[in-house]
This record gives structure tokens, sequence and C-alpha cells, in this order.
């Protein structure tokens, strides 16, 4: 889920600490005695912020068992009661904002302003749940004659897992854990080791906001925690994060028949052509791309530009993020904040390694920038082909290839030419045009003359590696 139009901008300064009394509350989290630690880091500095408890593959057993055992209370609790707690959750966000905010900025090196946008649009989220939520459990009559009645009853699944990722530690945590609560499953929900102490805050927040200890269990740690979570008896898997674990995930829970959601990376491409303006088609892209610093499940990754508007694009484009500020992410100017994970600055640089020696024309960035802290410049790189890794698979950071195309057969033919398939779109003031190219395109969501973008109302379902199942909307 992404950043751009997802909430209010609030602009005003005030740079929360994560205060003692927030962690020494969250720090209490995992129960049981045989405890190792996770050490969390400032992504920006390097800094340690903090060491926390992290549970073992026994204390996520005897979470799981305390789930279990909570789920039949907690379903035939009535959703009036269940909603009341989601509402106490959404007031208990806005009233801490400030700190929650700072907090998901320190640990994951999101500029201060995208934290709070996360966590206003999150808002938006869910008061969608909480107004469609009763519709959704009616019994529904699909067929009566006299003497036989059909009926579709929904139930809840059970026990949820939920292993997410940290790029949007709010919404994807949340997509699933507000639904998941409101319609009588218990959750048991591993944030990202690079964004615990957010989860750790929404655990704080569900319980001080009524719902019980056992009903929703924060399970702490890394990978090795996210696969002792996956062997227990659970009813439903959700995931979100790299193809490369969803895969190991699917694998290993095949064979069990636990109903999975794999909500998994994207190379998202976009089309410009040639009726569109292309300095206002540059200045929405560079954001779609660089946003969050370009760590956004539906970034813009690949673009495709008309031969004739290319230059006129490229010069906006390199033009505008130029003027994107790189720095402090509590700093209320930056825009580019720090990349989350270290590792990920190595991916960054052999992309960049590979674009130049296959004659890629570099025009901003290339380069990771002086720590401490993990930090890259914002890379533009122009004359891109798909025998590039740039335009294959995923960068998760402030990189992008612009490619020029000759016609609305061969953007398409681009577009198409990925094992992802995550959101898609076209710049064009041609209506009929824009659809009639979309509905070429292979991928969940498509936008015309916007991207990035996410919404509570609308599906998000991936392609080919880009995922399984459906998050968001009523479906
Ligand atoms: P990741 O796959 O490294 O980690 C995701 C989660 O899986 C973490 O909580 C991690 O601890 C856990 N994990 C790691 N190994 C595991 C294992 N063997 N078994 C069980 N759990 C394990 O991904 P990430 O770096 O946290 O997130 C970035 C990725 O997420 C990007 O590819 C991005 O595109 C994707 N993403 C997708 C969406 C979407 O809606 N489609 C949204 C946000 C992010």
């Amino acid at each position: 889920g992404s950043g751009a139009g997802q909430g209010a901008d609030a602009s005003r300064r005030c740079r929360a600490r994560i205060s003692s009394k927030t962690l020494s509350h969250s720090l209490r989290e995992p129960t049981s005695p045989s405890m190792t630690t996770l050490s969390i880091h400032n992504p920006a500095t390097g800094a340690l912020i903090t060491d926390v408890p992290a549970d073992d593959a026994a204390s996520v057993a005897t979470k799981a068992a305390r789930a279990r055992a909570a789920q039949p209370a907690w379903a035939a609790t009535p959703l009036t009661a269940r909603k009341a707690c989601i509402v106490r959750f959404r007031a208990a966000v806005v009233a801490q904002l400030e700190v929650l905010a700072a907090t998901m900025t320190s640990e994951t090196g999101k500029p201060i302003k995208m934290s709070r946008n996360e966590l206003n649009g999150l808002l938006g989220r869910i008061d969608f749940f909480l107004s469609e939520v009763d519709a959704q459990l009616v019994t529904q009559t699909v067929f009566s004659d006299g003497g036989m009645t059909e009926q579709i009853q929904p139930t809840p699944l059970g026990v949820i897992a939920n292993i997410s990722a940290w790029n949007y530690p709010w919404f994807v945590g949340c997509n699933v854990i507000i639904p998941a609560l409101l319609t009588g499953n218990v959750v048991l929900y591993k944030p990202s080791e690079f964004a615990t102490l957010t989860g750790l805050a929404i655990a704080r927040l569900l319980h001080d906001s009524g719902v019980p200890q056992d009903v929703f269990i924060a399970v702490i740690g890394g990978g090795d925690v996210g696969a002792a979570l996956q062997a227990q008896e659970i009813d439903g898997l959700f995931f979100t994060g790299s193809y490369a674990t969803g895969a190991k995930i699917a694998q290993t829970l095949g064979p069990r028949m636990v109903k999975l959601q794999l909500e998994l990376g994207g190379k998202d491409p976009t089309y410009v052509c040639e009726d569109a303006d292309p300095r206002l088609a540059a200045e929405s892209l560079a954001d779609g791309a660089m946003y969050n610093t370009g760590q956004s499940c539906c970034s813009v990754e690949r673009i495709y530009v008309h031969e004739s508007i290319y230059d006129a694009f490229v010069a906006a484009f390199v033009e505008t993020v130029a003027g994107f500020k790189v720095g402090d992410p509590a700093s209320e100017d930056t825009y580019i904040g720090a990349i989350t994970r270290a590792p990920q600055l190595a991916v960054l640089e052999a992309q960049v390694a590979d674009a130049r020696a296959r004659g890629a024309r570099l025009l901003a960035g290339g380069t990771r920038l002086k720590g401490p802290g993990n930090w890259f410049a914002p890379t533009v790189f122009a004359d891109v082909n798909h025998t590039m890794e740039l335009m294959r698979e995923e960068s998760f950071g402030p990189i992008i290839g612009i490619q020029k195309v000759t016609s609305d057969v061969e953007a398409v033919k681009l577009m198409n030419d990925t094992r992802y398939g995550l959101t898609a779109g076209v710049y064009t003031p041609n209506e009929a045009r824009a659809r009639g190219l979309l509905a070429q395109v292979n991928a969940g969501s498509v936008f015309w003359n916007c991207c990035d973008r996410v919404s509570p109302r609308l599906p998000g379902c991936g392609q080919g590696d880009s995922g399984v199942g459906l998050t968001l909307s009523t479906y």
C-alpha cells in the first residue's frame, strides 16, 4: 500500500519522540519465559534504538494455543462490542498520532510527513471496514421455493496468522487485522523485524481499546519466528512481503490446505502517451516512483514514454527529482528518507552497475550517500531496455528507468514483459484510449492519469508473482 494521496498531510511542526512510557508499556508483550531479544536500529543513523524481547518456537506455540482458546468467545461477542473496540482503537490512533508517527519514522526511516500521511490514511480504511462489516456478516438467502431454502452464512475462519512487511506497517497490518477482528477471528500478528515498535504499538492500542490480550497477540522476531508461526495450527495465513518469502510460505503451507493470501512485490509499469502533458505526467510519476523513498509495493518501477515527448518528459522528470529534499527523516521538509534495510543498498548498486554496463544513460544519483545509516541518492536512468535488471526485478528504492517507445503496441508488450502484475498505469487525456490500453495489461489494479495509489474501496490483488488473494474492498 502506498502513500500518495492517502491522507491529510498534517503540517504541525512537532517532532515527538518515543516516550519511555510508550516503550516500557510495549516491551511487556512477549510473555513466555525463554526469550531472545531483537535489536531495533534507526536506519537513518545506524544507532541502536532499543532491544525488545523476542519470541522463539516455544513461546510462539504457547501464544498460538492461547489464541485458539480465546477464539470462540470472541466470535460469540456481539458485533456491536467488537466494533466498539475498533472505534476506540481509531480514537487512540488519532490521540497518539504524533508519537506513533515518530516511532514509525525512527525504525523505518520514513519521512515524518509520510508517517503522518499513513496514519491519517489508516483512519479512512478503518472507517470503511466499520461501515461495511454489518452488511458483510448478514446471512443471505440465495434461493427459496417454499420447500427448500439455500443460505450463505459468513463465519470466521478462526485463528489468523498475519506476517507483515515494514514499508507501510500500519496499512498492511491493519488491512488484515481490522477485518479479521471485526468478523470474529483472533489474530497472531508478526510485524516485520524492521517495524517491531510499530507492531507493539498496534498491540498496545488494541488491548487498551478492549480487544482481549489473547484475541490479538503480537509475535516478535525475524524470519525464523515467522516460520515458527506458520508451523502452528492456524486457519489462515495472510502475508505481505517479498516474492521470495511468499513462495517459501506457499510451499510449506500448500500441503496443509491452510487458506493463504499473499501480497507480494511488483515491477509496476506506466506508459505516457504522446498526447499527455509531459511535465504533469513527469511530476506525478516522479512522486509515484520516489514517494516513501521508493519503498512502496505499488511504486512506479518502470516508465515507458512515447518518443515524440520523450525528451521533454525526461527533462521534467529529472528536474522534479532534483527538487526532492534528501535528509533526516524526522525533518518536516524531507522527501527522501533512509533505505530501511541495509542489504537493499547492494541490490540498488547492482542494478545501477548493470544498467550502466548495458548502455543506460545516468541522469541523476547512482550511488550510496555518505552514512551513518542507509542512504541512496535518488537515481534516474534514461535509454534503458529489458536486458537490464533495473527493468526486470523489483528495485524497492529511489531509482527509476525511463524507456522510449514508438507505439501503443510496443508499450503494451513491454508493460506485460514481467513476471509480476500488481499495478499498471497510462497517462493520456483520452479515456477510451486509456481503457483500451489498460484492458490489455496484466495487473491487479490499473490507473488512468494517476499512480501508486491504494483505496480501501478497491480490491488489492496481484497477478503473476505479485501474489494471490485479495485485500481491502468488500471482497
Ligand atoms: P520480506 O519477505 O523480507 O519479509 C516479510 C515478512 O516475512 C517479515 O515479517 C519477515 O520477518 C517474514 N519472514 C521472513 N522469512 C520468513 C519465513 N521463512 N517464514 C515466515 N516468515 C518469514 O519482505 P519485506 O522486506 O518485509 O517487505 C518488502 C516486500 O513486500 C516488497 O517486495 C514489497 O513489494 C512487498 N509488499 C507488498 C505489498 C502488497 O500489498 N502487495 C505491500 C507492501 C509490501
